[in-house]
């Protein structure tokens, strides 16, 4: 299972490297059998695409949570940015048709590992969790961008959330059940080393690598 594509060639020739990252683990494009999108914005799609819009990976199922397949398809939007974003959106729809599943909270994605529901950075953002026995692991998707400033004070938001009220719910909840729980986690845009455990320190988080 893939979890995200990254940007391809959006973020300019510093990203975009999904590919040679698969080819130093051995893993060639069609080996990927589930490819599932935390949320169809366009820094984690654009990897499952060519830019003439084609599969990248022609053997993998895309799962997509019900919400955030609706909110791309149907919603209408003014502002310039989010009309480009969703143009791709559609674009990885059409280029997964016929195999795509949409999910909700909770369902299995693969045996072990089930959708967690993130709401707010989109409506249907989703992570994932793993478990094993005690052990229990937490892939946050985008709840931060800026793991320095938001999990040492989960209240600061960012533009890109799309409803920014329900995206801080969603983080202060999240963060607070990892260092409860004592789980480890990792996200979409956190920094090397990027997995590790939550410490709390004052009304915030700080990360500890491993
Ligand atoms: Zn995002």
């Amino acid at each position: 299972m893939l979890v995200d594509a990254g940007p391809r060639d959006l973020f300019g020739e510093t990203c975009g490297f999904l590919g040679d990252a698969l080819a130093e683990a051995g893993i060639a494009n069609d080996d990927i059998t589930h490819l599932y999108f935390t949320h169809l914005h366009p820094d984690h799609i654009a990897g499952a695409l060519t830019k003439d819009g084609q599969a990248v990976f022609e053997k993998a199922q895309m799962i997509v949570s019900e919400a955030d397949h609706k909110f791309w398809s149907s919603e209408v939007f003014t502002d310039e940015t989010l009309i480009q974003w969703q143009g791709l959106a559609k674009a990885s729809i059409a280029a997964y048709a016929g195999r795509t599943e949409q999910i909700k909270d909770g369902d299995t994605l693969i045996k072990g590992i089930t959708a967690l529901n993130l709401p707010g950075h989109t409506p249907g953002h989703m992570g994932f969790r793993a478990d094993d026995g005690s052990d229990s692991f937490v892939h946050v998707g985008d709840i931060a961008h800026a793991q320095t400033l938001q999990f040492t004070n989960p209240e600061i938001g960012i533009a890109f959330d799309i409803d920014m009220d329900t995206a801080r719910a969603t983080r202060k909840r999240t963060l607070d059940m990892i260092a409860t729980d004592g789980m480890k986690m990792s996200g979409g845009h956190m920094l090397q080393p990027n997995i590790g455990t939550l410490k709390r320190a004052g009304s915030g988080y700080t990360f500890v690598k491993g």
